[in-house]
């Protein structure tokens, strides 16, 4: 296993369409463990393969389930631990219902705003063995996967705020790239 690099924006592989996983052989189940060394290394609850340069379908994300958009803990709902690691992910059914959640990206260092998308997504992927999974998401899980997501489009929650902003964040998140 090894801790890759973080690409920091505006690297133009962020930008890119990440393409579909044809085969989920050793190679991608590699590239998962280095993926989870990496967001461990880096303090983050999700990672999407573009962000360490491989423009694949591929990301991964560990929240709890009991906390919400707030980053508060939700009484009377379980902290199961929920590391998911999804492949070819598809959004099969999004609420009505929208949430604000303060966003961060590791790709963005340093940079906090609010995002407003779907309270709960359900999202169909291949797990690590190459299974059909389907999987619904409420809170922070849900606001986490969707964020994972756009990154596989290339899109950045940045991209959500105005220009003026997103340019702002990115030449602050450069600086501190470039700082440490
Ligand atoms: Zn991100």
């Amino acid at each position: 296993m090894s801790i890759l690099p973080i690409l920091i924006a505006p690297n133009p592989i962020l930008r890119r369409k990440a393409t579909l996983v044809s085969v989920v052989d050793n190679s991608i189940r590699e590239l998962l463990k280095d993926m989870e060394e990496t967001m461990i290394a880096e303090n983050g609850i999700g990672l999407a393969a573009p962000q360490i340069g491989i423009s694949k379908q591929i990301l991964i994300m560990d929240v709890p389930t009991n906390i919400s958009v707030d980053g508060e803990e939700i009484e009377g709902l379980e902290a199961y631990p929920n590391f998911f690691k999804m492949i070819n992910p598809k959004i099969s059914w999004a609420s009505e219902q929208i949430a604000t959640c303060q966003e961060g990206c590791l790709s963005v260092p340093g940079q906090f705003a609010p995002i407003k998308r779907p309270e709960k997504v359900r999202v169909k992927y291949l797990n690590e063995n190459g299974e059909s999974c389907e999987t619904e998401f409420s809170h922070l899980q849900a606001a986490c996967v969707q964020h994972e997501m756009d990154h596989l489009d290339g899109k950045l929650f940045v991209d959500y705020l105005s220009s003026i902003k997103r340019d702002m964040f990115i030449r602050k998140a450069q600086k501190i790239a470039q700082n440490r």
